[in-house]
């Protein structure tokens, strides 16, 4: 599903910020990078800073325009430093991861674009986004640097894609746990056990027929929210047999 995520770099000055960004991006599990008209690329400065992620630098796919870069994409996401005058959908960080990963979810192409070191996005190239994104950085200092800012995005997008293969497993997990609710006892199987406690308890002298307060009704009620299982029943009335066995041998010897 991360496969369906590429990462969009317009002009980039320093050949280093590309490692770096190649660097982040391998972090979070992204593998497609995009460079649109880079200064100086292939670079040994951007090798260095990749450091271990140079597979993604050599993958990565260069185009002369922004449209050639999102020729393919269905969902365009620009970053930018700064709030600009134009009014456009704005996506808060963490809003942004969510929506990336719900629609890569259902096989759409997203791009995520980030701007030049120097200047950023122009107005133009952020109106050929869907949504913008901004970091919530210090406003008297909003500028991150590219790599750093392409690592917090791509963080977020790793984090709600955790999220929600946590919720995917749990939904599996339910679905075992309802399998499992299946082998729950049954009403009539309580209500044997219930009859057997009682009886144990009153051959043992723990319930006084005369004076059975609420016990019983007390002891259903702990059963009653622990959703015994059947072999768990099983288990109990073994204890409760064995129980009574120990009592009427006891009282067979007090007899003779
Ligand atoms: N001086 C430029 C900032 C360029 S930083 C400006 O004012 O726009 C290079 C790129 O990093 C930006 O174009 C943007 O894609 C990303 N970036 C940096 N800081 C960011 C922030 N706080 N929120 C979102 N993107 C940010």
């Amino acid at each position: 599903m991360l496969q369906n995520i590429c990462v969009v770099l317009v002009n980039v000055s320093h050949p280093g910020n590309i490692g770096s960004v190649a660097r982040a991006m391998k972090n979070m599990g992204l593998t497609r990078l995009v460079l649109v008209e880079p200064r100086a690329f292939p670079h040994n400065e951007a090798n260095i800073r990749a450091s271990g992620a140079n597979d993604i630098l050599e993958k990565a796919k260069i185009v002369a325009t922004l449209e050639n870069a999102l020729v393919s994409c269905n969902l365009v996401f620009g970053t930018s430093a700064r709030h600009r005058r134009i009014s456009w959908p704005l996506l808060g960080l963490r809003q942004c991861g969510t929506k990336v990963v719900e629609e890569a979810a259902s096989g759409t192409q997203i791009a995520l674009v980030f701007g030049r070191e120097d200047s950023g996005l122009t107005n133009k190239e952020l109106q050929q986004c869907h949504y913008h994104v901004h970091i919530p950085s210090n406003p008297k200092f909003s500028s991150l640097n590219l790599g750093a800012a392409v690592q917090v995005v791509s963080c977020e997008v790793r984090i709600a894609w955790l999220i929600a293969q946590d919720q995917s497993s749990k939904l599996e997990k339910n679905e075992v746990a309802s399998t499992k609710n299946s082998e729950l006892a049954t009403v009539d199987e309580l209500e044997r056990f219930y009859k057997h406690l009682e009886q144990t308890l009153v051959a043992i002298k723990f319930l006084k027929p005369e004076k059975p307060r609420y016990l019983m009704a007390r002891l259903r009620c702990l059963y009653g929210r622990s959703s015994v299982s059947r072999t768990e029943i099983n288990i109990l009335r073994g204890i409760l047999t064995e129980t009574q066995k120990v009592v009427d041998s006891a009282s067979r010897k007090r007899k003779d």
